[in-house]
């Protein structure tokens, strides 16, 4: 099986995610903050406090005293560190004259200006980069490596640059095509290639040679 392959069989099976659910890119962003290690559903109590407080901004998040926004983002759990990288974020935002002039800079640059920012790693800088500027860089995470060495299209340990290479050497840069087979994947692993998977009910059980492992 190749890298494609797997996206189109998780497409026709799944069909379109349409992710990322946020109104707005500064929302994809604070999601792609407070998603660090923590399920969505979390999340969303999250943003909907900072919604409700009327401070889903860059401007009001640096305005609002740590103590309010840290029970604001409690939902998220991890909320003393989100809460630096959050604030942190809208800095280097706010610095830049805004998100759409943060995010007009060449993919390669954004990238390394998100990864200066303490707490940033690739994936959420990927993240951001995709769902909220809109740029073609592939979003890696634990489930692409559960799935990559079970259908053998990695070998080894995780790392994050080497599959992310590999699939944009494979898949040629498309926002729409990464974002869906992000989204794809996830769905993947969380419903049917779970830890312990659910081969019988899994589309890939022809071509998978862990099927049933
Ligand atoms: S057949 Fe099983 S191990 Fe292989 S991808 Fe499907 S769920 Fe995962």
């Amino acid at each position: 099986m190749r890298v494609r392959e797997l996206y189109e069989k998780l497409l026709a099976f799944y069909g379109p995610q349409n992710w990322w659910p946020a109104e707005t890119p500064f929302e994809v962003v604070v999601g792609a903050i407070l998603t660090q290690n923590t399920a969505w559903r979390n999340v969303e109590r999250a943003i909907d406090n900072l919604k409700r407080e009327g401070i889903l901004d860059p401007e009001s998040i640096l305005k609002t005293p740590d103590d309010v926004l840290r029970e604001l983002i409690r939902p998220a759990g991890f909320y003393n560190q989100k809460l630096q990288r959050l604030k942190a974020v809208c800095k280097l935002i706010v610095d830049y004259g805004g998100l759409e002039k943060l995010f007009s800079l060449p993919l390669d640059e954004l990238r390394s200006v998100l990864l200066s920012v303490k707490g940033i790693g690739p994936e959420t800088a990927d993240a951001i980069i995709l769902y909220a500027a809109n740029k073609p860089t592939f979003v890696v995470d634990r489930y692409t490596h559960r799935i990559f060495i079970r259908l053998g299209l990695w070998e080894g340990k995780y790392d994050y640059e080497g599959i992310k290479k590999l699939v944009e050497s494979e898949i040629p840069p498309d926002v729409q095509t990464y974002k869906e087979f992000h989204a794809l994947i996830d769905e993947h692993a969380k419903r049917i290639c779970r830890k312990k998977p659910l081969c019988n009910s899994c589309p890939l059980r022809d071509v998978c040679p862990r099927v049933g492992v």
